[in-house]
């Protein structure tokens, strides 16, 4: 038997945290210790209303009967094989991916966004060979993630000057500017990364009719389009994919967060002949695909009600558009992924403000709040969070 050790504390444990992991986070600011739905509690008791849901990867909000049903069953059953051998769940997973897609594609499943992406971008490596074509295209501010392959796609230059140069021609262009895109993707183009709305970069939606012109110059040109929607799908948007909205099929789409609703998963989905490009032995992850991760996707897409996202959404977004403060300027974004949108960069302490005022949100951008909350998020807690609001404002800039 252990000793019986006295519960730990927030405050120890910010301190062995920082004496025990490198510094790339710094020390965060709460230590939670168990969720419900969209409410959680820190390891102090104090309960909070999620709005941020782990980055929008807890769809289904925290410890859902459906998706702890299926991950328990599983790894009852058999949580792993690697992919020397295949099992259901991920079988199910991939066609049932597909069928909400509703185009023909294959399917590559990875642990993360940064895995997906960096599939997508060895898909393309190979149709670039295949056609002679040499330079890739990006938008200034995306993000893609942090190996080297998906950072040398990144258009944020304080995550990648440190690591840079790459050994990849990438170009960068304005986000939402279809003008410079046409520009930049010539016959030469191998493909295109797109965040349908960026996400990292402050849940940025691109002008109407944007991913329309950026499909247009693809076609025109040949250049593969991707679809990076790591933060944007799984019905966060209240459609299952954001770039369903628009009409337009990408030719690689890349998936992960709200995916597997806790649970580690990535998906890289190839349509057309991007869908056939990898040969045999090009490619692989031991873990990818596993089958407890699976068995979480699959319960999240079971759940997710998209009536509901689109319904909260909307009520979300006009409880927070009708707060007349002066530290808000606007709100932005799509479905329940939005930003509040500051008059100052005041968004650490609205972050500070709201979590002593028991809502967690993130200071995304010095003049940006994220708000993800789970899909599941009620009416009543939309409310608590709209009318605390106000509140948190006027904490923030006092
Ligand atoms: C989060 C994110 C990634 C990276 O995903 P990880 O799971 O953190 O590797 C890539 N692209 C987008 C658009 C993201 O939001």
């Amino acid at each position: 038997m252990s000793e019986q050790a006295a519960p730990a504390t927030q405050p120890s444990l910010f301190d062995r945290f920082e004496r025990a992991f490198m510094p790339n986070y710094g020390v965060p600011p709460v230590a939670l210790a168990r969720g419900e739905g969209t409410r959680v509690w820190d390891v102090d008791g104090r309960e909070y209303l999620d709005f941020i849901g782990g980055i929008a990867v807890t769809s289904l909000g925290h410890a859902h009967p459906a998706l702890v049903e299926a991950v328990s069953r599983q790894v009852a059953t058999l949580a792993h094989t690697s992919n020397l051998f295949l099992h259901e769940p991920e079988v199910l997973l991939a066609e049932r991916l597909l069928g909400l897609l509703g185009s023909p594609g294959r399917v590559f499943f990875a642990n993360s966004g940064t895995e997906a992406n960096e599939a997508a971008y060895k898909l393309a490596l190979k149709y670039g060979r295949r056609h002679g074509r040499g330079h890739f295209v990006a938008a200034e501010n995306g993000f893609h993630g942090r190996t080297i392959g998906a950072l040398s796609l990144t258009g944020k230059k304080a995550i990648r000057d440190e690591f840079g140069p790459f050994p990849v021609d990438v170009r960068f262009v304005p986000y939402g500017d279809a003008g410079a895109l046409k520009e930049a993707v010539t016959g030469d183009c191998i493909a295109v990364f797109l965040e349908p709305t960026q996400g990292e970069a402050g849940v940025v939606p691109p002008p109407d009719g944007y991913l329309v012109a950026a499909r247009e110059i693809c076609d025109a040109t040949g250049a593969l389009l991707v679809a990076d929607e790591i933060q944007s799908a799984i019905g966060r948007t209240g459609h299952w994919f954001a770039h369903q909205a628009d009409g337009v099929v990408p030719d690689i789409l890349t998936l992960a967060k709200g995916l597997g609703g806790g649970l580690p998963i990535g998906a890289c989905v190839g349509f057309g002949e991007a869908g056939t490009l990898f040969a045999k032995g090009d490619h692989g992850s031991t873990f990818g695909g596993n089958p407890v991760s699976c068995a979480a996707a699959l319960a999240v897409l079971d759940n997710i009600d998209l009536d509901h996202v689109k319904r909260a959404a909307r009520r979300l977004r006009t409880g927070l558009e009708e707060i007349g403060h002066p530290l808000l300027k606007g709100v932005r974004g799509r479905g329940l992924w939005l930003a509040a949108v500051l008059a100052e960069p005041a968004a650490a302490r609205v972050q500070e403000a709201a979590a002593q005022a028991g809502f967690l949100v993130n200071a995304l951008q010095p003049d940006a709040v994220r708000l993800a909350p789970p899909l599941v998020v009620t009416a009543e807690e939309i409310d608590a969070l709209v009318s605390a609001f106000p509140t948190i404002l006027t904490e923030a800039t006092r």
